[in-house]
Parts: C-alpha cells; sequence; structure tokens
C-alpha cells in the first residue's frame, strides 16, 4: 500500500469541460465563434458570464461565482490531512437536496465547501473514507471503495435526511460507479472532473432535485 500521497491537484475547470455547461448552440452573439471559445475567454478573464444572453440569471450568478473562487494549488503539507467521514449539511439542505460523495482528505471538503458556500448551493456533502487520499489518488491507490461509500451513507443515516437513495460522485471516480450502485443499491449519478463545476453540473439538474 501506498504511504503518500501523490501532489493532490485541484481540478480548476478548463475550457472543454465548461463549455458542456453552456447552451452549446454555438450562435456567436457573446462575440466569440462558438461556445468553447466563450469558455477560453471566461476562463482567462477576458470576458464575463452575462456577455452570453442564452443564459439565465441564475447561471450568470453561479457561473461568476465560481470564476471568482481561489483556485490555488494545494499545498505538500497538507497532504493526507483527514476530515471525519461526518455528513455535511451546506446551505442548510432540505428533502431533496442532492447529495454529493467526496474523498476525506481535508482540503478537497474544503475546497468542496467554499465551492457550495459561495454559489449558494444547497447539498449534503459527505466525506468517506480514503485514508486521506484526495479522490484522484485514492481512484489510482484503490481507496475510493463502495464499502466506505455504503458505511458513510449508514452511519450518517443519509437516506433519512436526504429522503431518497440518489448520490453523486466525482467524475474522477466514474469507474467505480458500478461497484457504488450494486454495493449501496443506490442510484449514482456522475458529476463532473472538476468540482468547481458542481453548481453547474447541479443547476443543469435542478428538475431531478426538487
Ligand atoms: S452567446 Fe452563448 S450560446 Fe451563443 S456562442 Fe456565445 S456562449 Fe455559446
Amino acid at each position: 500500500m501506498a504511504v503518500e500521497q501523490e501532489m493532490a491537484q485541484i481540478y480548476p475547470p478548463d475550457a472543454e469541460e465548461l463549455s458542456q455547461y453552456l447552451p452549446e448552440t454555438d450562435c456567436g452573439q457573446c462575440g466569440f465563434a462558438d461556445c468553447l471559445a466563450f469558455a477560453e475567454a471566461l476562463i482567462t478573464g477576458r470576458t464575463v458570464p452575462s456577455k452570453c444572453p442564452e443564459l439565465d440569471q441564475e447561471w450568470v450568478g453561479t457561473l461568476a461565482s465560481i470564476l471568482a473562487l481561489d483556485k490555488d494549488p494545494i499545498p505538500y503539507n497538507v497532504m493526507m490531512e483527514q476530515e471525519p467521514c461526518t455528513l455535511l449539511e451546506i446551505n442548510n439542505p432540505v428533502t431533496g437536496s442532492p447529495v454529493l460523495i467526496t474523498s476525506n482528505f481535508r482540503e478537497t471538503v474544503r475546497i468542496m465547501k467554499g465551492i457550495l458556500q459561495e454559489t449558494s448551493t444547497s447539498a449534503f456533502l459527505l466525506p468517506v473514507f480514503t485514508h486521506g487520499y484526495s479522490v484522484d489518488n485514492a481512484v489510482h491507490e484503490r481507496m475510493f471503495k463502495a464499502t466506505e461509500v455504503w458505511k458513510g451513507l449508514k452511519e450518517n443515516a443519509v437516506e433519512a435526511k436526504a429522503g431518497r437513495n440518489v448520490m453523486i460522485i466525482p467524475g474522477l471516480a466514474e469507474k467505480e460507479r458500478n461497484a457504488i450502485r450494486q454495493m449501496t443499491g443506490w442510484e449514482v449519478m456522475v458529476g463532473p472532473v472538476s468540482g468547481f463545476l458542481v453548481p453547474l453540473f447541479l443547476l443543469g439538474n435542478r428538475d431531478a432535485f426538487r
């Protein structure tokens, strides 16, 4: 078993992934050739979300908050620091609010909490035991385990609090989806690779979380 975590990445959104959360009509009304070019301009600070007239106000506000978030690299001296595997309730989630699964690496949890708080996103956030590995390293080291997801759900009585059995796992953990579904009996949705895009993923699936 590896005893040291590789340098954890924060996975800020790249233009290609961000463009998936734009209308993708390539209409050019924003002054750019297509949605991908607009996404690149957003990331490099050359435009603002409100320049796309196809986005509603909530989407514009959420996107602006995401772009303004601190995306500093994670310092090496905090590697493998662990967060308790306790369900976190961000922005007063209610029955039907989304259940997000993440690793118990303290920095991952801190960053995800910040993303949700700064975008006014209500959600349940469950860190599952990964020995303090970040999601990418946990998947690589086979520490993002379906059994730990199952344990986290049970020990925190998540189904009773969320009122449903649908979870969202990080895009980086996509290959564990079937194992988690079989172990827990929950429906498993795969979220974005970049945690910064989770609020837009939830907006895009808002009908599923009412
Ligand atoms: S205006 Fe919006 S939908 Fe049209 S190309 Fe620009 S980003 Fe895409």
